[in-house]
């Protein structure tokens, strides 16, 4: 059978979460996967103002895994830069690409313009960029160019969300990119697809070190915070990542409601682009007008509307980004409430160093909102169980399908200790050959 060799390279998101960016060279084409920006303040922003470290006008072909700002958030810069191939990605991926990319770019804008900088794209990159957007179906191939193909696999971790089984024509090797993999099944998308016959997998390691609260648990947890706010009379206000995070508590408390569990109270979703991506939900997932509905719910939409919430009584449930508390009208809820005893906040995603969110988890006695110091009397609780990514004991499971194949896992996406930890695991329990490769790092395999 005939070899053909291909180059890697780890562009972004290796040695770190955010910023995924893996180049993949053969004779004649040049292939990206995901094209994402790196959060989290200080280098980061840096980062995503540098030059490509490579020509975007010969890149040939953009594969997106999934539309989380830490995949997609840097293509209209490549498109700015002079890409002109095609981008290919779920239906749902591309809808929900459209209103995140919108979304970042005028935050991204907002930020240059504070620091009198020129924004890192414009709102006329997004649309270029959309231009040149393809549609690929679940468990379709795609054709790359030079007799590669990319067969578009589940990865059970957002909407839209899939992994690239890449290979040569008539080859047996397979190289998979996982992008993020989902805590599947989830609650309302498919479980991750298996990767049995794979000879190269580029894997994500958010959770590489640690394992998650179980789905009972978290449902408990959840459940009881609401009875308690009920029961009390009080004001719960829930910080929430817009995409994906949103949808699972509102199926989660849809759910609580359609079963007794709990009695409807009026929840507010306060957020524009949750509702945005609420909407997409409910337009590709069956039965989604149902799983994402129920009585008392209100969406939120004008700011006049948002400030209305305070003046309506108790027992009631505010949810609303930005899910670190760094921007969005969560802000004003927060400012509002964080001084009264009759508040709980109740944190359901990963607080990142740095953030408001974190300070406040961290058990801070007061705050400065707005220039004003506020003493923190609510209630401060938290639940880290709602996670969109496979935990440790899961991504051993995943590799596990593929042991007896597999020559070599490349283990990205993740903090470094994350990362180290899990390549460690690998190695001990599935004797697998397991890497660990450094940004910018380029590897080159027989395909
Ligand atoms: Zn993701």
């Amino acid at each position: 059978m005939d070899t053909k060799k291909v180059k890697l390279t780890f562009c972004g998101g290796a040695g770190s979460t955010t910023g995924a960016n893996f180049l993949l060279e053969s004779h004649s084409t040049n292939i990206l996967i995901d094209c994402g920006l790196e959060q989290g303040g200080g280098a980061a922003s840096e980062h995503n103002r540098e030059a490509f470290p490579y020509n975007p006008h010969e890149i040939t072909t953009l594969l997106i895994t999934h539309a989380h700002i830490d995949h997609i958030g840097r293509i209209p810069k490549l498109v700015k830069d002079g890409f002109k191939g095609i981008i290919y990605s779920t239906p749902a991926t591309r809808d929900l690409a459209e209103v995140m990319l919108a979304d970042a770019g005028r935050i991204l804008e907002e930020e240059a313009k504070a620091k009198g900088i020129l924004p890192l794209y414009e709102h006329k990159d997004i649309v270029e960029a959309l231009k040149l957007w393809k549609k690929a179906e679940y468990h379709t191939f795609i054709d790359l160019g030079d007799s590669l193909q990319a067969y578009v696999k589940d990865a059970g971790h957002i909407l839209g969300s899939v992994m690239y089984e890449i290979s040569a024509e008539g080859s047996d090797k397979k190289l998979v990119f996982t992008g993020d993999l989902g805590n599947s099944p989830t609650l309302f998308l498919n479980d991750t697809e298996s990767i049995k016959g794979a000879a190269y997998l580029v894997m994500e390691s958010v959770y590489g070190d640690r394992n998650h609260e179980s789905k009972e648990e978290r449902k408990q947890k959840l459940t009881e915070v609401i009875q308690d706010t009920i029961a009390r009379n009080r004001t719960l206000i829930i910080p929430a990542f817009s995409l994906e995070r949103t949808q699972d508590i509102i199926f989660e408390m849809n759910d609580l409601v359609e079963h007794n569990i709990i009695k409807p109270i009026p929840v507010y979703l306060d957020s524009p682009l949750g509702s945005q991506v609420t909407a997409i939900y409910k337009r590709y997932i069956k039965n989604g007008d149902d799983l994402f509905d129920f009585p008392k719910l209100t969406f939120t939409v004008h700011r006049t509307q948002s400030e209305a919430i305070h003046t309506a009584g108790n027992p009631k449930i505010i949810i609303a980004g930005s899910g670190m508390s760094s921007g969005g009208r969560v802000l004003s809820h927060e400012w509002y409430y964080l001084g009264r005893k009759d508040a709980t906040l109740l944190f359901v995603g990963y607080q990142a160093a740095g953030t408001l969110g974190r300070r406040i988890l961290d058990g801070a006695k007061e705050v400065i909102m707005g220039g004003q110091k506020i003493k923190i009397r609510a209630e401060i609780k938290s639940i880290m169980g709602y996670s969109s990514h496979k935990d440790s004991d899961h991504l051993i499971e995943f590799v596990e399908q593929g042991q007896e194949t597999l020559k070599k896992v490349f283990v990205a996406m993740g903090e470094p200790k994350s990362s180290l930890f899990l390549v460690q695991r690998l190695r001990d329990y599935l004797n697998v050959n397991a890497v660990y490769p450094k940004r910018g790092e380029t590897v080159e395999l027989e395909m």
